[in-house]
């Protein structure tokens, strides 16, 4: 299989310089202080993280966007929009201006899916999440809150996205060293995992999707819930990150291709298998956009618990 290439849009209810204040605030912005150069960098790290986790796709921002829908009539249009975005498929009738609205953006930008980057303060309850799990093209929304904008969040409500499900991650407690410090049983979780703490402080989550022959050992990225991320350091034995039961790469990598198909062809179409090994084969982009000749190394839910009644 090739890379499958994800175009997202990503929206935004205020000027782009406010937008970013809080990211470069927290010092989360990568360095970074233009809103495009910024989701760039994000997303360049979400993709890692599937890439990582070898489910080859990638996350293409194919444009970014400040919308006011404040001329559909309602004065919280932004809590509307949220709503709208999260109960997909829409079934009342109030949300469809927004997702109308929504739609002609993507339709403009031809993006498979669209991030809504809410506001910190925009009335509504600071939660994040994905419009559905292994949902349709209809349904293809994630809205991120200024403190779920970082790496592990965002492929979390993706992964909703491309069939991951909480139930299929993994948790477990052993030895690591958070930045090089002292080695101590922590208990760290894959991307999707939600569940109750082992007991052994407050999880860290490694930037790897559970698998069913997934493993892990020395360094990885990993983070607090709402910290940017560190490197953990995981000493020997190599862990088991899943088994038939904990398998998330399975489905991402079911449902990429049919997600970076949801507006227009995937830029990448998948090759045609030779019948016979060729010495030169022809050379195919893979997830990071270099040539290369073999492969690409590459709920609906929320972080919080206000999830409105449907
Ligand atoms: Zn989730």
């Amino acid at each position: 299989m090739g890379c499958s290439e994800v175009d997202v849009l990503v929206i935004y209810p205020q000027d782009p310089i406010d937008q970013m204040a809080y990211m470069v605030m927290y010092g989360k912005h990568y360095g970074e202080t233009q809103i495009d150069p910024f989701l760039a960098a994000h997303f360049e790290r979400v993709t890692k993280i599937y890439q990582d986790s070898e489910v080859e796709v990638r996350f293409n921002v194919v444009g970014s966007q400040q919308v006011d829908l404040s001329g559909i009539g309602a004065s919280d249009w932004m809590v509307q929009l949220r709503l709208a975005l999260m109960n997909t498929p829409v079934t009342n009738p109030a949300y469809t201006p927004y997702i109308e609205a929504v739609e002609e953006l993507r339709s403009t930008h031809g993006a498979d899916i669209v991030v809504y980057w809410r506001m910190l303060d925009d009335g509504a309850p600071a939660v994040s999440g994905a419009g559905s799990i292994g949902g349709g093209a209809d349904e293809a929304y994630v809205v991120l809150s200024h403190r779920m904008m970082r790496p592990i969040s965002a492929a979390h409500e993706l992964g909703h996205l491309l069939g991951g499900q909480h139930g299929d991650g993994v948790q477990l407690v052993t030895g690591v060293m958070i930045n090089g410090g002292a080695v101590a049983a922590r208990e760290i979780r894959t991307v999707m995992t939600s569940a109750t703490n082992l007991g052994f402080g407050d999880a860290l989550h490694v930037w790897r999707f559970s698998g069913a022959n997934a493993t892990l050992q020395g360094d990885v990225n990993c983070a607090w819930l709402l910290d940017n991320a560190d490197t953990c350091t995981l000493v020997p034995p190599a862990i088991r990150l899943g088994d038939v039961d904990h398998d998330t790469v399975s489905n991402l990598r079911a449902m990429a291709p049919i997600v970076a198909a949801f507006r227009g062809a995937p830029r990448h179409a998948t090759p045609t298998p030779s019948p016979t090994p060729s010495p030169t084969p022809s050379p195919t982009a893979d997830c990071n956009g270099e040539p290369e000749t073999s492969r690409c190394w590459g709920v609906r839910e929320y972080w919080g618990a206000d999830r409105p009644a449907t």
